[in-house]
């Protein structure tokens, strides 16, 4: 039996850091960025001469989970406008997964049967170079771009539909009353049994893993899968394993998706620690996908065969839970394909 409230439970303190102005004080500003990691002198070498289209964000939580010193520290790696980006590669495209095609209301996706991809906002905190959300029109795309009235109505009128997944951008940049709100809206619609969050933010700014939040996901009417995208063990410090074990204990189940890119995880050795280190801070790996052909990504590409081996020998080493399904989207298909 509990007696009274004067025992407190120890690591749930209410957490007070302000997500919102970390937020706005992340770095986009390559040169800042170089010189934090002590890599000024690299800037003319690294750094494309003209504009790439997409800028660098990164909060600096996630900066100083880097190596100084090192230009190819994996981390860095997934945020550093290279010159690279500039080439224009046969293959890589502005749409590479077919979502323009996809789109069944304004802000929703529906491309597999059952599930409804909400497209909540276009914004996250972090730019991540190799994403296809360098070229997708969001201005136009999101549901909370005032269009959620027909997002929700879609969901509502399509009785298939049994999970409904916020994603984006990244749905949790969206404030928490705007997020109970969109499901409000939703908690009425019978058919829905399940709800995923497709979200990178408690891994590049765990600080937005807040009492509210925490609250707001404790009182949702169905079973929530989180699903975090990492792509690297050195992305799991003290302060997201602290989020995630407060997203745990709002009662969520908590899944991994990462891509494999090159120089920064295409070796068993990184994709092992990824996953031992994912498993040790209560997350599942999910997905592993092998990279979108978007146009400006091409020097993150691991070719097919490697891809495969990678994951057969790891395979080989690991738990079977802790090997990543190898996935690819293609466009049209019903699912993603297993490679
Ligand atoms: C990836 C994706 C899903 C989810 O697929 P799962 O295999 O269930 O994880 C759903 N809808 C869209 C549009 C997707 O791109
Ligand atoms: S957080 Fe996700 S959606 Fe946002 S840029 Fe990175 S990969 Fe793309």
């Amino acid at each position: 039996m509990i007696t009274g409230n004067t025992r407190r439970v120890q690591g749930f303190a209410p957490i007070v850091a302000d997500w919102r102005r970390l937020w706005r004080e992340a770095v986009t500003d390559p040169r800042e960025l170089l010189d934090l990691l002590d890599l000024g002198h690299l800037a003319g070498a690294l750094l494309p001469g003209t504009d790439t289209g997409f800028a660098l964000r990164v909060p600096r939580g996630f900066i100083a989970r880097m190596r100084r010193g090192d230009p190819a520290d994996p981390l860095l790696l997934q945020v550093l406008p290279q010159v690279a980006e500039l080439l224009d590669v046969a293959g890589f495209s502005h749409d590479a997964v077919g979502d323009l095609d996809a789109r069944q209301a304004t802000g929703v996706l529906h491309k597999y049967p059952g599930r409804a991809l909400l497209i909540a906002t276009g914004s996250c905190a972090v730019n991540c170079r190799y994403c296809f959300r360098r070229h997708f029109p969001y201005a136009e795309e999101t549901a909370a771009a005032g269009h959620w009235r027909g997002a929700i109505e879609s969901i509502r009128s399509d009785t298939s539909i049994n999970e409904v997944i916020l994603s984006g951008g990244d749905p949790l940049s969206l404030s928490t009353p705007k997020l109970a709100e969109l499901t409000d809206a939703l908690t009425p619609i019978a058919h829905l049994q399940r709800l995923r969050i497709h979200t990178r933010l408690p891994v590049v700014l765990p600080e937005r893993v807040d009492t509210e939040l925490a609250t707001w996901l404790r009182r949702l009417p169905w079973p929530v899968a989180v699903v975090l995208h990492a792509n690297h063990a050195n992305e799991i410090d003290d302060a997201v394993a602290d989020a995630c074990t407060r997203l745990r204990a709002s009662g969520v189940n908590l899944l991994n998706q990462s891509v494999l890119l090159r120089g920064i995880n295409d070796s068993v050795e990184a994709l092992a620690s990824l996953s031992e280190r994912l498993f040790a801070v209560g997350v599942v790996p999910y997905y592993l996908h092998q990279l979108d052909r978007v146009a400006g990504a091409a020097h993150f590409l691991v070719d097919d065969n490697t891809a495969r081996a990678l994951v057969d020998t790891l395979r080989g080493q690991l738990s079977g839970y802790l090997v990543p399904r190898l996935v690819r989207e293609i466009a049209g298909a019903a699912a993603k394909s297993p490679l």
